[in-house]
């Protein structure tokens, strides 16, 4: 197990499917279901400098992987029935859950069409802000900058730092150091920062948000979909963690009640932003448990084990990574081989 582990983790993700090793992870770390994570569903866009591109699948792959999953006699479900299933404790079959964060036009455009053809229900995530056309779409703002701009200078912790953006690997390097800049910066000083650079660079930050996310109206037609459910995203899609309690405490509520307010519908499921470590954790986990959500989802990487009906607020999901499109990876995320690579080989991690 150990040897297999390491040269697993050595060889990356393509050692699955060319040793077939997630067969013989399959019965340790498969679990009862998963909890699929999609952000845009649109066809390939063109040009090298797609920084943002694992946030995209075609719609093409997904329509592989719910094809995959009826072969695999999977039960496509709600949210709603997965909580149904993980707090009666109801395993008998194997199931899995869509879910799209941020609420994206092409959700409805792409991935709706393609989620009728199987009769497979899924969950939008929507920040309110977004759907306001008021949001810090700040990852598309930054490519956007970096796209256009052949040098960027920018104070990072009071360092005066100029980045050479004029070739495609310059401006990958500037996008790596600048995301994680920002990434970690509270709400009002991203803001701030990301709105600077626009200014500077030409870009409308507001106009991206309108162009890529749903208004209310259109959230509104989209919500009475028999397959679509809304879930909430925060408001301004901040880092919670890195929020004070009452912030965070707010940003879980306000942004549900805007929702449930716009859409005439209860919103009883949360995605944290980001939803990583430094996004999510304890505090946050309880926060959103006190605030009545049924389930709130990670983006921590792992399959669905029974153990996890007792963190309904910390669940983990499987990224369909716009990086990894190949059809052969299919099987590899079903069988959990891939998120236990991910996570160190841990089944439950809610900590
Ligand atoms: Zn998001």
């Amino acid at each position: 197990m150990k040897q297999l582990r390491n040269s697993v983790i050595r060889a990356g993700l393509g050692a699955f499917y060319f040793t077939g090793a997630h067969h013989l992870l399959r019965p340790i770390f498969a679990g009862v279901g998963a909890i699929f994570m999609l952000h845009h569903v649109r066809p390939p866009r063109s040009g090298e400098f797609q920084p943002n591109r694992h946030l995209e699948v075609a719609p093409d792959f997904l329509r592989a992987m719910l094809s995959h999953l009826r072969a695999s006699d999977i039960d496509i479900i709600t949210m709603d029935e997965l909580h149904r299933r993980l707090t009666e404790r109801n395993f008998a079959r194997r199931f899995a859950a869509f879910t799209l964060d941020d609420g994206y036009r092409d959700n409805r455009d792409y991935a709706l069409p393609v989620m009728r053809e199987f009769d497979a229900p899924f969950t939008v995530y929507v920040a309110s802000d977004f759907a306001q056309g008021a949001g810090h779409l700040w990852w598309i703002a930054l490519e956007m900058v970096i796209a256009r701009a052949s040098s960027i200078e920018v104070e990072i912790a009071g360092v005066a730092t100029r980045l050479d953006t004029s070739t495609t690997a310059g401006k990958q390097a500037a996008f790596d150091r600048l995301h994680d800049w920002l990434r970690a910066l509270g709400r009002e000083d991203l803001a701030r920062e990301i709105g600077a650079l626009c200014a500077r660079h030409g870009v409308d930050e507001a106009a991206i948000c309108r162009e890529l996310c749903m208004s209310w109206d259109e959230l509104k037609a989209f919500s009475s979909e028999p397959l679509v459910s809304i879930g909430a995203h925060s408001i301004t899609h901040c880092n919670l963690a890195s929020q004070p309690a009452e912030i965070a405490r707010e940003e879980l509520a306000v942004s549900r009640a805007r929702i449930e307010d716009a859409l005439q519908r209860p919103v009883a499921h949360l995605a944290y932003p980001y939803g990583d470590k430094l996004a999510a954790r304890a505090r946050e986990f309880a926060l959103a448990k006190t605030a009545g959500f049924k389930t709130a989802v990670t983006t921590r990487p792992a399959m669905i084990f029974p153990e996890n009906a007792d963190y309904l607020t910390a669940l983990p999901r499987v990224s369909l990574n716009g990086n990894y499109q190949d059809e052969r990876i299919l099987p590899v995320l079903t069988s959990g081989a891939a998120t236990a690579m991910w996570n160190g080989f841990r089944r439950v991690d809610a900590a």
